[in-house]
């Protein structure tokens, strides 16, 4: 009986233990670990961070996938992984876990680039509960205000104007007249500015394709500051640089931070040969050092074919990493040896959405904008809860609302 061990249970996690247990029937036995008892899905953050969708529409109970007959499932936080001695060890359990392949898929964390104030005076949006927490900041700012009627608790101001900060600008535009009722004032009184240092937003598409989208959200009533470089953030002041100018500064009463993540900061902590979080990982997907234990999704750098730079994280790798992770440990258990060919990736391309209803984007080579890039990426998340949560979370927590 081969022992493998899931840490994680976000995309490429998950997806790896629904496969395992629909490829293996026996002679393994699989242990899952996440802090939460609940998948959710990271790429809708921003919409629980509106409030445009709760937070039980973007997240499911992990049980709810999960053999028993298979897979023991562990809530707890990793704390340390021993790769030598291939043990986890679990912040409220005793007793380490042993394994004979271990599966790290740990995710992603928010990246401040040692920007001053920036941990301590913005609010992050990696998680469920950091999302949660930037909703009810809002409504707090927007009850305040009929008190205050302090213009700053009006002001949202999104640090980094790339793929995330753009998807959130999106939902917040959506909530914005709730939010307008709750302060008691009009809509367009709640201001929404984007900051970004680089002038040429969104690099994942083509020129045009990116131009579409900034005029789309400018379109919307949200301010872009491009070209513009974060140098500190005070409590409710956000202080940048504009080109050569002198520092100016913005006052906002809330204030969040996208701009950019790292990969789980444990990967450095437990010896991995890591880079903010990330390890260059084999044709097998695997650490160098290490062919027993696989890193995939938002931990793992892949690197393409030439060899330059690693492929951007994504849900949609960390899946295809599953896919693959699965299908490697099945030959492994099965024939002693990887018989998976070395993994390979091509992109079915990216979708933005700026609200509910306004999309843009590129797939399987077309670029896509309005009515047919909305209801794509509506079909994309669908197929990702099919695959992974099966019809039950596919009808619960799907996107049927296509036609608009
Ligand atoms: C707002 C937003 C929009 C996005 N949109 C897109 C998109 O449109 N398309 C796309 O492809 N990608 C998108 N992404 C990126 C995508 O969400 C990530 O690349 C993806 O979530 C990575 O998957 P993962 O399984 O590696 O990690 P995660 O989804 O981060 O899952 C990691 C899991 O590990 C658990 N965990 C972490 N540390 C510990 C610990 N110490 N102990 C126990 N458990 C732990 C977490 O609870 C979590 O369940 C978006 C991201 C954001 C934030």
């Amino acid at each position: 009986m081969k022992e493998v061990v899931v840490l994680g249970a976000g995309y490429a996690g998950l997806k790896t233990v629904v496969l395992l247990q629909k490829k293996l029937k026996n002679n393994v036995h699989i242990t899952l670990v996440d802090r939460n008892n609940y998948h959710y899905e990271a790429t809708d953050l921003h919409e629980a961070a509106a409030g445009t969708q709760s937070a039980s529409r973007i997240t499911y109970p992990i049980s709810d996938v999960i053999n028993p007959q298979i897979t023991t499932f562990i809530q707890d936080e990793v704390v340390k992984i021993d790769p030598d001695k291939k043990t986890v060890k679990l912040a409220g359990h005793e007793e380490l876990l042993h394994y004979d392949y271990c599966v790290l898929g740990l995710g992603f964390v928010s990246e401040t680039f040692g920007i001053p104030g920036a941990e301590e005076n913005a609010l992050p949006m990696t998680n469920v509960k950091e999302a949660l927490a930037i909703y009810d900041h809002i409504i707090a700012k927007m009850k305040d205000y009929r008190t205050t009627h302090n213009p700053d608790d009006l002001q949202i101001v999104i640090c980094g104007g790339g793929f995330t900060g753009i998807e959130l600008a999106g939902a917040l535009v959506d909530a914005r007249a709730s939010y307008a009722k709750i302060a008691g004032v009009s809509p367009d009184e709640i201001k929404i500015t984007l900051i970004e240092a680089s002038t040429r937003l969104l690099p994942m598409f083509s020129e045009k394709l990116a131009e579409y989208g900034v005029n789309l959200v400018k379109s919307l009533n949200v301010q872009l500051l491009d070209g513009s470089r974060i140098s500190k953030i005070e409590p409710g002041k956000v202080i940048y640089k504009h080109g050569d100018d002198d520092e100016e500064s913005l006052n906002a009463g809330i204030i969040i931070w996208t701009t950019g993540v790292s990969g789980n900061p444990l990967m450095e902590e437990c010896g991995f040969d890591a880079k903010r979080g990330r390890v260059i990982v084999t044709d097998h997907l695997t650490d160098p050092k290490h062919d027993d234990i696989y890193i995939i999704g938002d931990v793992a750098a892949v690197m393409p074919p030439d060899g330059k730079r690693p492929y951007p994280t994504t849900a949609q790798i960390a899946l295809a990493m599953a896919d693959y992770t699965a299908e490697d440990i099945v030959s492994r258990i099965k024939t002693g040896k990887h018989e998976a060919k070395p993994f390979t990736y091509k992109s079915l391309g990216t979708v933005a959405s700026v609200g509910n209803t306004r999309a843009f984007g590129e797939a399987m080579g077309h670029e896509l904008r309005g009515y047919p890039a909305s209801a794509m990426k509506k079909i994309i998340a669908d197929r990702s809860l099919l695959e992974t949560g099966g019809l039950k979370e596919l009808f619960a927590k799907g996107r049927f609302d296509l036609y608009h």
